[in-house]
């Protein structure tokens, strides 16, 4: 579910025709849709306020990596989302994006001191424990700063889950989470510990996980090692679910809804007396994002194939050459005609900078815009300027109002911020 329709014979995000915002900001450039956002987030929240018996006050921390831009995250923040962060600069972004860090939980295989130090410094709610030697050293440093912040354990349930082999994280050779075994003696170890304060579990298996199984599965395994940390004598208040539920990119899938899903859980952690927490990143941005780009010419090769080439390239969505992803793709004001199979690439000067291959398309023309759906999670966050193509902008877009969220840099900011060495 989006709010990017058709209406008068041209694609709008809510009220705002696509094609006014390609002259006004060009292309390529990322639409989101305010609308969408908010839509995605109450539905979780409405099924997650249904089940308080089981899952408490449950805590919905938004994702960031997902999508980073301050203004998605203060849409979010004003709804009353928290956010899952995996860097200092996330949890800088979320707290300058009016997120409380009381709903800031940090996560991550690779925390340095230093960003541990910052995130037992501004409060966060949690820090969710990867393995052994960052307790250790997350321990160190809690020490020195006289502190005993909130951890969690994440654990490796061996339950690997996701819609590609590079987004899976909860299988046994991931790099993510510690095996039960050893959650068992962290925790016992982080008790002991006067510098931090164990509060409960936490896993995410994957990512792009269109079938409820899996996540079932890996919350079954948190609720039985609950039940046996308490046994020992432990306190466990809160068990943080991870993300990972996935979304529809094409008609053909079809993932459970964000209510079953926390149904779901619900039953796995009923008579736990638990305070949940869901992470979700995709299935609150994925939809309400598209990439709005435009025909630079469509080449016709004598062997038969037909490129449509974009405006828009790998290094403004790396979806497609990094995880082989599907992303629907729709003229803004499509013409009469019959579809044709495209080959829709970008410019830059690599084969896997190829968004689709045979893709049928109404007939398509130099100058048409046509738009990338599905591209609100995973994408901006991503863009690089490979090729030194100026990072693409962000539009956020509410009703009929419309800003420019990150702008594109111009070729001087884009030189200017590589100052010669003094020897040349
Ligand atoms: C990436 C990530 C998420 C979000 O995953 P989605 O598939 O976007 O929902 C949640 N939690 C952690 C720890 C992550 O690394």
């Amino acid at each position: 579910m989006h709010h990017f329709d058709l209406k008068d014979g041209a694609l709008h995000a809510e009220g705002v025709p696509l094609d006014t915002l390609a002259d006004e900001v060009g292309t390529p450039v990322y639409v989101y849709s305010t609308a969408t956002l908010k839509r995605h987030y109450s539905l979780l929240r409405t099924a997650a306020d249904a089940h308080t018996d089981a899952l408490g006050e449950a805590l919905i921390a938004f994702a960031v990596k997902a999508n980073s831009n301050l203004s998605v995250l203060a849409t979010l923040a004003k709804l009353g989302s928290g956010a899952d962060t995996v860097s200092e600069g996330e949890i800088r972004r979320a707290l300058a994006a009016g997120i409380p860090a009381e709903r800031i939980i940090f996560s991550g295989v690779g925390k340095t001191d230093p960003e541990l130090a910052f995130a037992i410094a501004v409060g966060v709610r949690q820090i969710n424990i990867e393995s052994g030697a960052e307790l250790d050293r997350l321990i160190q440093v809690a020490a020195m700063m006289n502190a005993s912040p909130a951890i969690a354990v994440r654990v490796n349930p061996n339950i690997g889950a996701g819609g590609h082999a590079k987004i899976t994280t909860g299988g046994k050779g991931d790099k993510f989470g510690v095996p039960v075994e050893e959650a068992y003696e962290l925790y016992a170890r982080a008790s002991a510990s006067p510098h931090v304060t164990p509060v409960g579990l936490a896993c995410h298996i994957g990512s792009q996980i269109t079938d409820l199984t899996p996540l079932e599965a890996a919350f079954r395994v948190l609720a039985q090692m609950t039940h046996k940390l308490r046994a020992d004598g432990h306190a466990v208040t809160r068990l943080d679910l991870g993300g990972g539920l996935g979304v529809p990119y094409s008609g053909g899938v079809n993932p459970p809804s964000p209510a079953e899903y926390v149904a779901m859980a619900a039953r796995v952690l009923e008579g736990l007396e638990v305070e949940a927490a869901f992470e979700p990143g995709r299935l609150l941005a994925a939809n309400a994002g598209i990439l709005l780009t435009e025909v630079v010419q469509v080449n016709e090769r004598s062997d038969g194939r037909r490129f449509l080439v974009l405006d828009a390239a790998m290094n403004d969505l790396m979806r497609p050459a990094l995880y082989d992803a599907f992303h629907d793709i729709a003229p803004v004001r499509p013409r009469e005609g019959a579809a044709m199979d495209y080959d829709v690439v970008g410019p830059v000067c690599e084969t896997g900078d190829t968004f689709a291959r045979d893709r049928s398309l109404p007939p398509l023309e130099a100058e048409d815009l046509v738009v990338m759906t599905g591209a609100g999670a995973y994408g901006a966050v991503m863009a690089s300027e490979y090729n030194s193509r100026p990072l693409v902008p962000e539009v956020l877009v509410d009703g009929d109002k419309w800003a420019i969220i990150r702008a594109r840099p111009t070729y001087e900011e884009m030189l200017d911020r590589e100052p010669f060495a003094d020897w040349l």
